[in-house]
């Protein structure tokens, strides 16, 4: 390829079949083929996320920030308490999302590469009991993967809702909505799901829906009120009209394809192929001298590698990853920014495209002045490949 390959935490490399269903003619939003593939796209949804017949998926135009917001404006009531288990960057972003909404947040937070427990978040919630628990599942900021399933079980001890980030998590690392207990699971289009940007996705629980239904006071946003689009998600997947704002209609077109490479290749091979391509990475990048972000590799996530610049090199080096066709992103969390950079290698990513991330950072390490034997990140992760 002669453009340089987008290896970012998202958006991120789309396949060719996605990126076609952009460039077709836009259908009307009630043409009955449209209507068939918003329903295909819904019910598809809900399967990846590995929930049942009962858990509702809302497609909705805007980002995955505009998730985050549907999750909590429909979920929270001025007063309720949320407990926001906090491992970064984005947690933070849900903190202040649950206090513009009238929740009282109490943060549980992590320093900078760590994570909460399971026990960690018990303690916490025997000290102040909450009606909601947010996690974010891959910190996009940190690179850290939370263990969302733990953390659900204890959240259920105390009938607490729970809402994931699953932004840069959803179609890549394991996650089984119903089995885990979780109310709301949300991303957004550019990540692991696989479409250009422009849709915020979820699914809630019917435990989510009963809270949302029994709200005392009405909800605070307008665009976002479940209100409005449970009847038009239901139309759709009824294949009826439904209208309350115009779809993305190409967006639903381009994820409604995506959803179907997912579950052609499996959920349990795509959990699997995160898992290997990571491995690769960041074997390649040990082996390059380099130390990353997450304290432990038993919590590292699986989308993002985060590794801390060797002595002597800085942000300045990703001009020439850039240069040798990579395109890797700086850092985000707030605190150490400055000291790592990231990879994102997620969604359609192949083996190739993690030895050419690889072999980007090795000759762009060189370039920047730090010695590296040539091929020795690249033969460390071919052994994890191989
Ligand atoms: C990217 C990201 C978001 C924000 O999504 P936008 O589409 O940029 O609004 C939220 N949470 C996590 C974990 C992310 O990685």
């Amino acid at each position: 390829m002669s453009r340089p390959y987008l290896m970012i935490p998202g958006p991120i490399e789309f396949t060719d079949e996605v990126m076609s269903e952009m460039s077709r003619p836009t259908p009307s939003h009630v043409d009955p083929a449209f209507i068939e593939v918003f329903g295909q796209a819904l019910e598809r949804l809900r399967t990846v996320f590995l929930a049942g017949p009962d858990y509702q998926p809302f497609i909705l135009a805007g980002s995955g920030t505009l998730a985050m917001d549907s999750a909590v404006a429909n979920l929270v009531e001025p007063g309720d308490r949320a407990l926001v288990v906090d491992t970064g960057y984005f947690s933070q972003r849900m903190a202040d999302i649950v206090q513009r909404y009238g929740g009282e947040v109490t943060l549980l937070s992590a320093a900078p590469g760590e994570t909460i427990t399971p026990e960690q978040l018990r303690a916490a919630l025997a000290e102040d009991a909450c009606d909601l628990v947010t996690i974010t599942h891959v910190d996009t900021s940190t690179g850290v993967l939370t263990d969302v399933k733990g953390l659900s079980a204890v959240a259920k001890e105390q009938d607490a809702l729970v809402i994931v980030d699953g932004v840069c998590a959803a179609a890549a690392e394991e996650m089984r909505q119903e089995a885990w207990g979780v109310d709301v699971y949300l991303t957004a289009s550019q990540k692991a799901i696989g479409t250009p940007p422009g849709l915020g996705l979820l699914v809630a629980s019917p435990a989510a829906l009963a809270k949302w239904r029994g709200r005392k006071h009405p909800v605070g946003s307008y665009y976002s009120d479940w209100g409005y689009w449970l009847p038009i998600m239901q139309a759709y997947e009824a294949r009826k009209v439904g209208y309350f704002g115009t779809p993305a209609v190409n967006l639903v077109m381009a994820l409604n394809v995506s959803l179907q490479q997912i579950l052609d290749e499996g959920m349990e091979q795509v959990f699997a192929r995160h898992v290997l391509l990571s491995n690769a990475v960041k074997a390649g990048l040990a082996a390059m001298g380099m130390t990353q972000l997450p304290a432990d590799m038993a919590h590292a996530a699986h989308t993002l590698s985060c590794p801390c610049y060797p002595e002597g090199i800085d942000a300045g080096f990703l001009r020439f990853v850039r240069a040798e066709g990579a395109i890797l992103a700086g850092g985000l969390h707030p605190v150490v920014k400055s000291k790592y950079f990231r990879i994102g290698h997620m969604g359609a990513a192949s083996r190739a495209d993690v030895l050419t991330a690889l072999g980007a950072v090795e000759a762009g390490l060189r370039q920047a002045g730090y010695a590296v034997e040539p091929g020795v990140g690249l033969a460390a992760a071919q052994a994890v490949l191989a």
